[in-house]
């Protein structure tokens, strides 16, 4: 058994992508896991493979952005795997849209999805954390937490503002043997990267390998990064041996982003 036996986990966004990689990586580590999101077939997907590694799982639908489905999701892990003391905030959208082209719609479900969504699942569960004495709260923020950038400004100002929540809540409990941290990734292969990907050659009508090129060619690594990278950090975030990072908007991305 890892050194994550006996916690429980709540994966938000855990049907795919990066969220997945983390889920199974917790699994491995020997944590009982529950991943949430807003397709059921995917999440079912995902526990199986859970289950398969060993520790008991549990799927949820809930979509973060609805504070009462927050609230009946935590509920429900409490009943089918006890309380969670591990909370990783991955669900998210992404988008690109110059300024005038953002549209209301656009930056309200940017800011619901990647931060107020995370606010809600925070607000529920660090107290308990903080009453057990012990817990882990990773949000899975990107680049764009760090650093801004062009037609990205939905997306980069959802994501500074989990890196500030992630900060102050860091500060807040920083003597309860609770510790916050955000994972600031560069592009990852994933769904999302694809769609982005996809974007970009409609756009410029490059084919998609082309524009896979240009995404890689962000990283000084000239690559993606992979979600199971992404899912060791986060396993090493949970571990008694990290007890010490707290409040850091960890950058996952090759290099290019280095402040
Ligand atoms: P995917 O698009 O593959 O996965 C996104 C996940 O979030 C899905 O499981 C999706 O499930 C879930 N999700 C989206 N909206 C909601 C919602 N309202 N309620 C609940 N779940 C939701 O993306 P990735 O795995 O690549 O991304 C995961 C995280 O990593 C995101 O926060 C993203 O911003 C971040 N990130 C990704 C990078 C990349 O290059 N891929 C780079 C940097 C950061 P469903 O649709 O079923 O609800």
């Amino acid at each position: 058994m890892g050194d994550l036996a006996g916690r429980v986990g709540l994966v938000t966004g855990g049907g795919r992508g990066i969220g997945r990689a983390i889920a199974l990586s917790l699994a491995h580590g020997g944590a009982e896991v529950a991943v949430s999101g807003r397709s059921a077939d995917v999440l079912e997907e995902t526990v199986s493979a859970i289950r398969a590694v060993g520790p008991r799982a549990t799927a949820i639908v809930c979509d973060v952005t609805q504070r009462s489905q927050v609230d009946d999701m935590v509920a429900r892990i409490k009943k089918d795997l006890g309380q969670p003391l591990i909370l990783i905030n991955n669900a998210g959208i992404a988008g690109s849209a110059k300024l005038s082209d953002t549209t209301d719609d656009m930056w309200d479900a940017m800011l619901r999805t990647n931060a107020t969504g995370a606010f809600y699942c925070m607000r529920a569960l660090v107290p308990h954390m903080v009453e057990a004495k012990w817990g882990r709260v990773i949000n899975i923020a990107s680049i764009a937490a760090r650093a801004g950038a062009a037609y990205i400004a939905a997306y980069a100002a959802s994501k500074h503002a989990l890196l500030g929540l992630t900060r102050s809540i860091a500060a807040e409990v920083a003597t309860k043997g609770v510790t916050v941290n955000a994972i600031c990734p560069g592009y990852v292969d994933t769904e999302m990267t694809d769609r982005s990907a996809a974007f970009i050659s409609a756009r410029t009508r490059r084919d998609e390998k082309e524009a896979r090129k240009i995404l890689e060619g962000f990283s000084p690594q000239q690559r993606l990064m992979t979600a199971e990278e992404v899912a060791s950090l986060a396993s090493y975030l949970c571990s008694e041996a990290a007890r010490g990072i707290n409040g850091q908007g960890i950058v996952v991305d090759g290099g290019s982003v280095q402040a």
